[in-house]
């Protein structure tokens, strides 16, 4: 069993909104047990919105994951619920003055960093998880995820963009795993598709110095990648995101094939609406003899 986490003293950051442009303050701060990760306006007179797969807006959840309705809205959420579900930190106050997170750097690792600098610390009540019922596979085109019940969580993910870019990866969560491994992996877009998204008014934040962007001849700016398969790391942080957006941890044995935002998060609520999710106590540690599930479909 473990206890629920929360931070020890607060952390503050500032930066652009990746789609606003905008700069926005943050604020995360520990909170008492049971409150899970909640979002507040502090330029909306503090409304507040709890980081629930319930208040996704799944038609503006395409390139990032938004919360919220009409104005009290918060977008981009992604990279941090991703940072809280790699460290286990289970209870946070998220105030923001705009309505979306900084993108930083692309990735989870500016918060990994602010929230072990600041220290991570057990609380007295005790954190149950969820995990499905038996075998779930979930399908929309050509997005593919099925999952089996397990007491550890692993990711084996699989993306291809036509013939321009193939990758997989499997993934099994531990903190130390996820600060190495995932953490620092950066968002990515195609060239051919940035002025397309200039045009729509997205990614007014986006610069070389926070996605990797892919060229006819590779990446452009590969002075940033850290990894060689970096995309689909970056996409395994994206899930680990995804799917923290529910009261407790999610924890199973997950294959994935092309899924995006928008995709995981209707994967997540398909499993509430179907009554697919049951609680467990405590997740225990894979063994060292256990290998994740294969994405057993192949590349289209
Ligand atoms: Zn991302």
């Amino acid at each position: 069993m473990r206890y629920q986490r929360t931070l020890k003293k607060p952390v503050e950051l500032k930066g652009l909104g990746l789609h606003t442009g905008k700069e926005i303050h943050v604020r995360i701060l520990p909170a008492p047990e049971e409150t899970g990760i909640i979002f507040v306006r502090t330029d909306l007179s503090g409304m507040t919105l709890p980081a629930l797969v319930d208040h996704v807006s799944p038609d503006r959840s395409i390139l990032s994951t938004t919360l919220g309705e009409g104005r009290l809205t918060v977008q981009t959420v992604e990279h941090l619920m991703s940072a809280a579900n790699g460290l286990y930190l289970d209870n946070l106050r998220v105030e923001l003055d705009g309505p979306e997170l900084p993108i930083l750097d692309g990735s989870a690792y500016p918060y990994t960093v602010l929230f072990r600098e600041a220290g991570i610390v057990d609380q007295s009540r005790r954190q149950f998880f969820y995990t499905v019922s038996k075998v779930v596979e979930f399908s929309e085109g050509d997005k593919w995820i099925r999952v089996e019940p397990s007491y550890h969580l692993s990711v084996s993910y699989r993306i291809a963009f036509g013939d321009r870019l193939t990758q997989e990866r499997v993934f099994v969560l531990t903190k130390k795993e996820f600060e190495r491994e995932i953490a620092q992996a950066k968002t990515f877009c195609f060239l051919s598709d940035v002025e397309k998204m200039r045009e729509m008014g997205l990614v007014k934040g986006g610069s070389l110095e926070n996605a990797l962007v892919i060229g006819d001849d590779g990446v452009i700016n590969p002075e940033y990648q850290t990894y060689p398969d970096e995309f689909v790391r970056h996409k395994i942080l994206d899930f680990l995101g995804d799917i923290r957006l529910l009261d407790r941890p999610l924890i199973g044995a997950f294959a994935v094939l092309k899924g995006g935002h928008a995709f995981h998060t209707r994967f997540l609520s398909f499993l509430i609406e179907e009554n697919l999710l049951v609680r467990v106590d405590a997740p225990i540690p894979a063994p060292s003899s256990w290998s994740p599930l294969a994405c057993p479909i192949p590349i289209g």
